[in-house]
């Protein structure tokens, strides 16, 4: 059983009464239940439809369900960040986003399957099993929002949450063919959402359309006393950008994108939505982003450092898990700690504090920070050329279940093309683009839209324009 649909298109079913929230709610938690791809780690279906009950059908979201990755707090839901540290943990209050949706009418319904902590790219660091790419089963989805992806991708919630530190919004919506959108900094705040590396992480829509994203994005942005890094800007109305022509939008394209390093197929579907866009009158520039292959290792060395920091408040006091039969603080630290975090966070928590320690902070974090501020530089100067960037998502279509744990390094590298978009803060988006033949399977591929701050509604229009 699955949920067909958008949120545009229930939205209108809603609000002319031909169904009713709960209805939908149990539609939808039905096609949850069916799921096949382990998108999911847990469903309350009763708490949605206590919701579903008053819920104002001309409201935005007008009773829509829609799916949360397990890291963003949802009151009275598990967030588990699918580590078996957080199994016990239940949340206490919404995270903002959380709030401002049900605001909007939404329905937080299913908590969606992760790399633990949102330390992958792949969905294979999850404690709570791997979720399988909806289009072909021996494949990811992608991650680390893995279930967002493989739920909406699979017709099984009619739109998700995600969160993006290095890509993790838009990869495994690009390996899934779907679109997804990290905004801006600062544009949704953080608060409620589990801190993996805070100056890099933003939480954004997951959705079938661009429609859809607009529809979301306007319900959760805005200004958060309760974040020192909101951005206090204003927010428009980010549907009434859909539909705008394109024409005379310049468009640049960096040559380091046109790398040999991509997949075939992933090179071709640049060509041709590149063409796509000039055939909608927008202005194709070449670009240079002389940084660009700097950007990964920068990126795993603040992004493991930050982690380091973060992850530090688990310690079997405060949240979740407790070992048992302990002697002593230090060993009771120590065993949650270790009996807790799978082996990828363990390894970035190591890497972490090696960067951080004195006599090496100067040689590795300093100097990570340092090509940070150039990036940032390479890209303020590509905007006084161009409105957009285009480029891949990913440099491959999604590899096959057991490749990424094969080779940790190969899979930190196609990050490549969606870590710049967190070291500088800018919005970006993934939009399917075309698919891949790998062996018997048909795969999709994702297209990259990177825009100024705060100018997610360039990356909607264009989107739009392009018919996605
Ligand atoms: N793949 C990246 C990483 O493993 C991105 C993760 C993310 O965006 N949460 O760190």
């Amino acid at each position: 059983m699955t949920i067909q649909g958008t949120i545009a298109q229930w939205r209108e079913r809603l609000r002319k009464k031909e169904i009713s929230p709960v209805e939908l709610v149990n539609l939808t938690a039905d096609a949850i239940e069916s799921d096949t791809t382990n998108a999911y780690i847990s469903c309350d279906r009763q708490a949605a439809l206590k919701q579903a009950e008053s819920v104002d059908v001309n409201s935005p979201l007008a009773g829509i369900p829609i799916a949360i990755k397990d890291n963003i707090n949802v009151l009275g839901q598990p967030t588990r960040c699918a580590s078996q540290l957080l199994a016990p943990f239940v949340s206490p209050y919404d995270a903002t986003a959380i709030s401002l949706l049900k605001q909007a009418g939404g329905i937080p319904l299913g908590r969606t399957n992760m790399d633990e902590f949102a330390m992958g790219a792949s969905g294979e660091n999850s404690s709570f099993g791997i979720t399988r790419n909806p289009h072909a089963p021996d494949h990811i989805p992608g991650g680390s929002s893995s279930g967002s992806a493989a739920a909406v991708a699979g017709h099984t919630s009619i739109a998700a949450l995600g969160s993006d530190t290095g890509g993790s919004i838009r990869q495994p919506a690009g390996h899934c063919g779907i679109v997804g959108l990290k905004p801006t900094y600062g544009r949704v705040s953080r608060y409620g959402l589990v801190a993996f590396a805070s100056s890099l992480d933003q939480i954004g829509p997951m959705t079938q359309t661009v429609e859809d994203s607009a529809i979301i994005l306007n319900a959760i942005c805005g200004h958060d006393k309760k974040d020192s890094t909101s951005a206090n800007v204003e927010v428009p109305n980010f549907e009434s950008f859909l539909g705008r022509d394109i024409k005379g939008l310049r468009i640049g394209v960096p040559t380091e994108y046109i790398s040999s390093g991509n997949h075939p197929a992933i090179a071709t579907a640049l060509q041709n939505n590149i063409k796509e866009l000039e055939n909608l009158g927008a202005e194709i520039v070449e670009i240079n982003l002389p940084h660009a292959e700097a950007v990964v290792a920068a990126y795993y060395i603040i992004a493991c450092a930050e982690a380091s920091s973060n992850l530090s408040r688990f310690d079997g006091i405060r949240y979740g898990k407790r070992a048992e039969n302990t002697n002593g603080l230090i060993e009771l630290f120590s065993r949650t700690r270790n009996e807790g975090f799978g082996p990828e966070v363990k390894r970035r928590i190591i890497l972490g504090t090696y960067v951080l320690s004195s006599g090496y902070y100067d040689a590795y974090y300093t100097r990570a920070q340092k090509v940070r501020a150039l990036v940032a530089k390479d890209f303020t100067e590509a905007f006084e050329k161009v409105d957009l960037i285009a480029g891949p998502t990913s440099p491959t279509p999604a590899p096959r279940i057991g490749d990424a744990a094969e080779n940790h390094l190969q899979t930190y590298l196609a990050d490549i093309y969606t870590i710049p978009a967190n070291l500088t803060g800018l919005p970006a988006m993934s939009i399917p683009a075309g698919t891949a033949e790998v062996g018997p399977a048909t795969l999709p591929i994702g297209f990259q839209l990177i825009a100024p701050h705060f100018r997610e509604d360039l990356l909607l229009q264009t989107g739009f324009a392009l018919g996605k």
